[in-house]
């Protein structure tokens, strides 16, 4: 079966959802959108665990409080998603040794500060060679938590932290505690321009369960292929899967994509970023705002380092979670779930003594198994320019690019994604305007 669409939009993740709405809102609504998976929302995703929704891929609206107001701060105030501060400041007086001995909190505010002050130091370093953005003088705030995990978790030789995001939208972290999930905002969204009933979207121009394996593209149009042997036909296409995918060869582009761009895919790291979820039958962890996030000393970097307990969020869920960064993400998900849970309960005995009970359920994401995934999100190296993410970015005849991957100033989170969606359909629309000028007595449609 065979049909034309103006533009065919692969993936429907943040990116992808604001792209298409973009061009919705501008006069093309002859759309389609090709998700792989069974859901919209790619990297945002919920799950129900030990009686609350968790979120397996973004918890936090980062970046809120500063000169200008984060967009999906705002969509997210707009549709009422509830959210609870994160207070990562106090986790250096909760770092814990391997005998469960607190640091004295004068010890661990020093050691924390100067693991702080030494990854923004590296950063300075590099900056002249490098153009990472670091203002002047800047403090870089202490609750800035990805640079603190990755710098406990990592041998921080990355570009780990995009700083645009505090500085351009503040310091301060919400983590999104809504039974609906983080991706109750992106179904609002959908809404504007997908016909929705009760909630669902019943609209034929998402096309679910559909992985596109292949790409042929000419002067004249794109031809999509699915996995379940079906073909669409496209003016132009707009393509948001991960940095991951667009690695793997999940995709076949026909001719291939030319050497530049294949090269800047290249240069992109994939950071891998695990939240292990683990219930209890009842707490045994000290509770209370400023214990909220806590940190486990072990001689093996990033062994079960992160931790955050749930009550502020979902008060009586007795949930803890684990974070894990890239070689001991993949290391986890090679292994099974009981495995997992039997070293993250020998690391809480350690903290918390033999006494404490096993817990009931353990949920592991595997991000960097899944093949619509491939990891968390992009991480651009330290040395790498703009033009990396630039190429990464450029459309290669009628394929367009999107995802957090190609935003130069917030990749890697979903504000980034969110705005990426954005500047792609913008630029698609210059195209589509500027070809419907230059054949004025052709119709764009043809
Ligand atoms: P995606 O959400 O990946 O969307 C791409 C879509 O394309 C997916 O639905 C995928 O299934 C689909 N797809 C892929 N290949 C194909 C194919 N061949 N055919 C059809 N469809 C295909 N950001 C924050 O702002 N705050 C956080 O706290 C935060 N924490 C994170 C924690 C984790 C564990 C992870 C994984 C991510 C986190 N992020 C966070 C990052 C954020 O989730 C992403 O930046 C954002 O969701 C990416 O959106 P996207 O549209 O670019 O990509």
């Amino acid at each position: 079966s065979s049909s034309r669409s103006a533009v065919i939009i692969i993936g429907a993740g943040v990116s992808g959802i604001s792209a298409a709405k973009v061009l919705a809102e501008n006069g093309i609504a002859d759309l389609l959108i090709l998700e792989a998976s069974d859901r919209i929302g790619g990297r945002i995703r919920k799950e129900s665990f030990g009686g609350v929704s968790v979120e397996l891929g973004a918890g936090w609206i980062a970046g809120v409080g500063g000169k200008a107001s984060n967009p999906v701060w705002e969509i997210a105030a707009k549709f009422g998603l509830r959210t609870c501060f994160s207070d990562y400041s106090n986790a250096r007086y909760n770092i814990y040794d391997r005998s469960g001995k607190i640091f004295p909190s004068g010890i661990a505010a020093d050691s924390y500060k100067k693991a702080v002050d030494s990854a923004i130091q590296r950063l300075r370093d590099l900056e002249s060679d490098c153009a990472v953005d670091v203002p002047n003088g800047a403090e870089l705030p202490l609750q800035v938590p990805q640079l603190i995990i990755v710098f406990l978790c990592l041998n921080a030789e990355k570009k780990v932290e995009p700083i645009s995001t505090y500085v351009d939208f503040g310091e301060r972290e919400f983590l999104v505690a809504d039974e609906r999930g983080y991706e109750y905002f992106l179904y609002k969204m959908a809404e504007d321009f997908l016909f929705t009933s009760e909630g669902r979207i019943l609209d034929n121009r998402l096309k679910l369960n559909k992985v596109v394996r292949e790409l042929q593209h000419s002067r004249n149009g794109v031809t999509v292929k699915t996995e379940d042997g079906f073909v669409y036909e496209a003016n132009y296409v707009i393509l948001s899967a991960s940095i991951g995918v667009l690695q793997s060869d999940l995709i076949c582009f026909r001719p291939p994509l030319p050497r530049w761009k294949t090269e800047a895919i290249e240069k992109c790291d994939v950071m891998v970023y695990t939240k292990i979820f683990l219930k209890f039958p009842y707490k045994f962890w000290p509770c209370g705002p400023d214990k909220e996030f806590f940190i486990y000393a072990h001689e093996r970097r990033g062994y079960y380092t992160f931790w955050q307990h749930m009550e502020n969020a979902y008060p009586g869920s007795n949930i803890l979670v684990v974070t894990l960064t890239n070689g001991e993400s993949k290391r986890v998900e090679a292994q099974s779930d009981a495995e997992t849970l039997k070293e993250a309960m020998s690391v809480l005995r350690d903290i918390f003594g033999p006494e404490i009970p096993t817990a009931t359920d353990i949920l592991v994401p595997r991000w960097w198994n899944n093949r619509f995934q491939r990891g968390s999100y992009s991480n651009y190296p330290i040395i790498s320019d703009n033009q990396v993410v630039n190429d990464i970015k450029a459309p290669v005849g009628r394929i367009f690019f999107t995802g957090e991957h190609t935003s130069e100033r917030f990749n890697g989170y979903v504000h980034g994604g969110y705005l990426a969606g954005i500047d792609t359909s913008k630029d698609l629309l210059v195209e589509i305007r500027k070809y419907e000028r230059e054949n004025e007595n052709k119709s764009f449609l043809l």
